[in-house]
């Protein structure tokens, strides 16, 4: 292992857990990344120094938290390079961002008789919100299908887009095969037809330097425990004269601007969107995991997990029975896979007893995986650039020990 990455690998203290007194070998990074110290500390800092409620009190406490909080917003407006702060809005996470595009973008914009395209690469999260909207407003609901290797057909995306079409929702990475979509294009062909584009962003924000001004997408979501944040909180960024238009999500405190019996008139951007006490702490442990990752750099971080991708690659086809699921030309640091006559749960049941995490099962991609007729789901072992060769080798090694147990 070289100097920066053992350098790294100190950095993240869960990385020294042994599991079934094991060392932890953790694969599981697309279903949540670990955290740095750095964030531990944030958080932990927030809650014995600073804590406060924010935007309301005039004491010391209340400016503190509230400077910290707003920080964090001018840092994921500048690394998702929005144009404005206001366009960032602080959600749960990925799957609240799309309910919330839903509720107060397309519930007043869908009607009976248009169409909502998405991938059939998408996420549950991305998938049951547009597919309950249609039956409810009698819309259409159009999926991109993908050829032997996981990659969308835009042959067929062209063809299925029309006036009809009033909203494109893509992965921009798929959680479940690695496959990296051209959202560009997708974006740029819906847009020839008036369509808005949702893009998920919840396995692109941690691989890849994201610029939703370059793309135009005019929505964009993303987790923050996904980008070796915390849990409970992530990001809806869209663009300034949409969320103009939308109709707030949650009314109650922090959205209002004046309030009287009879009315209330809403808070300016972002603020109209972010009702209620927030994730105070997320929002600064975010904040602090954003600019760790742009200390460690996207030329670091693609290097090494492109050479654990074709590393693994390499390796695991060469194990008995095994079948990579997913052969994407463009592809993440993501590997699915099946091994004959052993069921996917069986696998990572033995490979915990040996301290290897992977996640197995259908990645929340049911009809996904129907259709690939994979009723068990896959393995999927997930790397981040925390992770090692000889993490790869032990992954292996456990492998070739479950084929030959079973
Ligand atoms: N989309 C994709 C591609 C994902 O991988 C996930 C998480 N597995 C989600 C959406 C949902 O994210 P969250 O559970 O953080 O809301």
């Amino acid at each position: 292992m070289n100097i920066e990455l053992d350098n790294i690998r100190k950095d993240f203290p869960i990385l020294n857990e042994k599991v079934n007194n094991k060392p932890l070998v953790y694969l599981d990074n697309a279903a949540t990344t670990q955290k740095p110290q750095v964030v531990i500390d944030a958080i932990s800092n927030y809650y014995t120094h600073t804590n406060s409620n924010i935007h309301r009190s005039a004491h010391t406490l209340a400016s503190n938290a509230t400077e910290l909080y707003e920080n964090s917003r001018d840092t994921i407006q500048k690394f998702l390079n929005a144009k404005y702060r206001h366009e960032i809005n602080f959600t749960r996470g990925t799957t609240e961002g799309i309910n919330l595009v839903m509720y107060s973008w397309a519930m007043h914009n869908i009607h009976e008789g248009d169409e909502i395209i998405i991938s059939a690469l998408e996420h549950h999260s991305n998938l049951v919100p547009w597919q309950q909207l249609c039956t409810q407003k009698k819309a259409k609901l159009l999926i991109i299908p993908i050829n032997e290797h996981g990659e969308l057909m835009m042959d067929i995306y062209y063809k299925q887009l029309s006036v009809k079409t009033k909203l494109v929702c893509c992965v921009h990475t798929s959680n479940s095969l690695g496959t990296i979509n051209p959202v560009k294009d997708i974006i740029e062909k819906a847009h020839l037809f008036g369509a808005k584009v949702l893009i998920d962003g919840a396995q692109a924000v941690a691989h890849a330097f994201i610029d939703v001004q370059a793309l135009d997408a005019d929505f964009f979501v993303f987790s923050g425990h996904k980008l070796f944040g915390p849990t409970g909180i992530g990001v809806l960024y869209a663009k300034e004269s949409i969320l103009n238009e939308m109709n707030p999500f949650h009314y109650g405190g922090e959205m209002i601007k004046t309030v009287s019996y009879e009315t209330t008139t809403f808070n300016d951007l972002p603020y109209k969107f972010e009702a209620g006490t927030p994730n105070i702490a997320g929002v600064i442990g975010l904040g602090v995991a954003i600019k760790y990752v742009e200390s460690v750099g996207f030329d670091f971080i693609q290097k090494q997990e492109t050479a654990l991708l074709q590393y693994a690659t390499e390796k695991i086809q060469q194990i008995n029975g095994l079948r990579i699921i997913g052969t994407a030309n463009n592809k993440a640091s993501v590997i699915s896979f099946v091994i004959e006559n052993i069921h996917t749960y069986d696998v990572g049941v033995l490979l915990d007893k040996m301290g290897i995490a992977i996640r197995t099962g259908h990645h929340c991609c049911m009809p996904l995986m129907e259709s690939l007729s994979l009723e068990g789901g896959t393995c999927r072992a997930s790397f981040s650039f925390y992770n090692t060769k000889e993490e790869v080798d032990t992954l292996i090694s456990g492998l070739e020990r479950v084929v030959r147990m079973i």
